[in-house]
């Protein structure tokens, strides 16, 4: 097989790992530097998620760029990149009916200001651009994400 072709495999075989009860999740930066990064997960757990993948990274500003690529139009964009590769994430593939939808209740809203009680983002969030957590919005950005991060042999 040759390199390219081969390359080309490998990324639509990744693209394909997520079927639509799996989302992808970020802790970003402001969480794992306030030390809630076990906290989080806990909340994850105990509303139903089965984690499917997990690591400890830090994006680069191009990587962040590229992640973040359907917003680069926004105007907070450039502060989003930059406070997403400024310190530690940890990315996950997350499992549960309806994964998706059910995530994003738990995170509550963009702006930890208007995010209901109880939610992730009203207890750990600093701002809207620290907001916490990540979550994917469809599930065909789940599976975007989740490959943007780890191979299918990384799931378990
Ligand atoms: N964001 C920001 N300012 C805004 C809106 C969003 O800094 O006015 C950041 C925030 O970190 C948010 C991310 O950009 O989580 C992506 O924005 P989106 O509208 O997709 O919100 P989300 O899906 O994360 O709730
Ligand atoms: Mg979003």
């Amino acid at each position: 097989m040759r390199p390219l072709w081969g390359l080309a495999y490998f990324c639509a075989q990744n693209q394909d790992q997520m079927a639509t009860n799996r989302t992808f999740t970020m802790i970003k930066p402001d969480a794992t530097g306030a030390g809630n990064t076990g906290k989080i997960i806990d909340r994850i757990i105990e509303a139903g998620f089965t984690i499917k993948a997990m690591k400890w990274t830090q994006l680069s500003l191009a990587d962040a760029q590229a992640f973040y690529a359907v917003h680069a139009e926004r105007p907070f964009f450039g502060e989003l990149t930059e406070y997403m590769s400024s310190g530690p994430i940890v990315a996950a593939i997350l499992e549960k009916d309806n994964a998706v939808a059910d995530f994003r209740e738990l995170i509550g809203a963009t702006n930890p200001a208007e995010a209901k009680p109880g939610t992730i983002r009203a207890d750990f969030a600093e701002s809207i651009a620290a907001n916490a957590v990540h979550g994917s919005d469809s599930d065909e950005n789940a599976a975007i994400e989740g490959a943007f991060y780890f191979s299918t042999r990384e799931l378990a």
